[in-house]
């Protein structure tokens, strides 16, 4: 690998989660997808409708708008989560309240990087907790409907046995 490939690996078809539950939700969540067409050496090929879920952990905050869009990337892992955490930080996600699982303007989650495994300090993929989570599941369902999410098996199965309490999809005509 050339010093001007650093950063940069054939191209790969990632899934990224996109959650919002701060400042017009919804605006922020197609705000995100606009940006994440704005990447370099990335494009994005698909995105899902939007999905209002209830908060995972706390419940004393607001309800989230959620997404998930399909990409293709020369990036390496690494520089697709600072990517991504730059977006976090443009549309003003704070770092700082230290709150699990807290309200935030914009959270990007790097879900599955092609058929990588990944287990680093920064970076664990496919994304932990994926295989439970409906704001997840259901809007992967929509743009990838046979997909088998590596390690954790078919997506219909995982659908099938998930918990939907909670969550439906925004009606558009809201928005
Ligand atoms: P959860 O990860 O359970 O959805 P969260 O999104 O609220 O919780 P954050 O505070 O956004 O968690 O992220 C904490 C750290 O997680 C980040 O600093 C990042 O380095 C790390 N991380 C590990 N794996 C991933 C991944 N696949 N996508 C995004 N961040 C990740
Ligand atoms: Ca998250
Ligand atoms: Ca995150």
């Amino acid at each position: 690998m050339t010093v001007s490939d650093e950063g940069r690996t054939p191209v790969v078809s990632v899934y990224v989660g996109l959650g919002s539950n701060l400042e017009n939700p919804a605006r922020q969540i197609m705000r995100a997808l606009a940006a994440l067409g704005e990447i370099p050496d990335t494009r994005l090929l698909e995105q899902s409708s939007l999905y209002i879920s209830k908060p995972l952990g706390p419940r004393n905050q607001p309800d989230f708008v959620n997404a998930v869009a399909a990409l293709a990337t020369s990036l390496t892992p690494e520089a697709l989560l600072a990517s991504l955490q730059a977006i976090e930080t443009r549309q003003g996600r704070n770092r700082d309240s230290g709150r699990r699982w807290g309200p935030r303007t914009l959270d990007l989650d790097l879900l599955v990087y092609g058929d990588r495994m990944i287990e680093t300090p920064a970076l664990t993929v496919p994304h932990p907790g994926i295989g439970q989570r409906s704001f997840v599941l259901l809007p992967l369902q929509e743009i990838a409907p046979d997909y088998v999410i590596p390690g954790l098996g078919a997506l219909k199965t995982l659908v099938e046995e998930c918990d939907r309490t909670g969550i439906h999809k925004l009606d558009h005509d809201t928005l």
